[in-house]
């Protein structure tokens, strides 16, 4: 019974050891057009010194141009089955540190203390399960990150970086503005990826604000606003925050109790949370 898993667990692999099926529940989509390749490398645009660390190597499609480029790399990866065939490949094009876990349990703050670096450079084609909660992960610990740059669901990215009064702005949008720059670069159709999504894709940049520009000083509290303001978006702001402040507080702040969150910018929900009744 051993050897007969042994011939499937050979059977389901191609010759340079990657599994031949791709894993749907850890969001799987292997990146194989070259063009869109080679325009996330040169959007990443590598320079001496940068620590980059990658989230979800998967078979490297990313990875290896890169280590071509830059010559070292560190890259996360969940998938034990990739973690040898990974390594393995990865020494004809340089030196990959792969951590083999969770992103979610990546301090990055302490790997770029690690890795000798201020701040780190992320990169990577994320899982589509996980997008929000991995840029939620990145945004605590902004202070050690450079920059990002993310392939992500189109729809997610249009989220993101929308404006107050879009139909899309929301949680996202307020949560990823008020600590980074956010500039969608390029949108990827689905026959770029080994399966195919069912959606488009696109590629975002995202800066994070000198911690000193931003002024919140309780994240928490931010955090806590912006989820209650949108937790019920036909909602006006007195309402939706009737648990979590009074309307009183709301005009006291200079805003409307009457508007709707997704009438606020992002300067209003800062202004928002750092206002406290005396
Ligand atoms: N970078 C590769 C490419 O472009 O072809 C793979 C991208 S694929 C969309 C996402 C990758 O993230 C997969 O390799 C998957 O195994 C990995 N992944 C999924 N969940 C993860 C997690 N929690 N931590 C780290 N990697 C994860």
């Amino acid at each position: 019974a051993r050897d007969e898993v042994a011939v499937n667990r050979h059977a389901d692999r191609d010759a340079d050891g990657f599994q031949r099926d791709a894993k749907k529940h850890l969001g799987q989509n292997f990146l194989h057009e070259r063009g869109v390749i080679e325009r996330i490398v040169q959007a990443i645009d590598p320079q001496p010194g940068d620590a980059i660390v990658e989230i979800g190597p998967g078979q490297g499609a990313l990875t290896f141009p890169l280590l071509d480029r830059h010559g070292a790399l560190t890259a996360i990866e969940f998938d034990r089955d990739l973690h040898a065939p990974l390594q393995a490949a990865a020494r004809e094009h340089g030196d990959l540190k792969l951590i083999e876990g969770d992103v979610l349990g990546v301090d990055f703050t302490a790997l770029a203390a690690e890795l000798g670096v201020e701040k780190i450079r992320l990169a990577g084609n994320l899982p589509y399960n996980l997008s929000s909660p991995i840029l939620f992960h990145a945004l605590d610990h902004a202070n050690a990150i450079r920059d990002m740059h993310f392939m992500l669901q189109k729809e997610v990215v249009e989220r993101m970086a929308a404006p107050p009064g879009n139909k899309v702005y929301g949680r996202l949008s307020v949560m990823l503005q008020a600590y980074c720059t956010v500039t969608p670069l390029f949108t990827v159709p689905p026959g770029a990826f080994r399966p195919a999504p069912k959606v488009d894709s696109a590629v975002v940049r995202l800066l994070p604000r000198a911690a000193d520009s931003i002024g919140i000083d309780d994240r928490a509290r931010f955090a806590a606003i912006v989820r209650a303001a949108f937790g019920q978006r036909r909602k006006t702001l007195r309402n939706a925050l009737a648990g979590t402040m009074e309307a009183e507080t709301i005009a006291a702040a200079g805003l409307d109790p009457g508007a709707r969150a997704e009438q606020l910018s992002v300067a209003e929900f800062v202004r928002l949370a750092g206002f406290r009744a005396a």
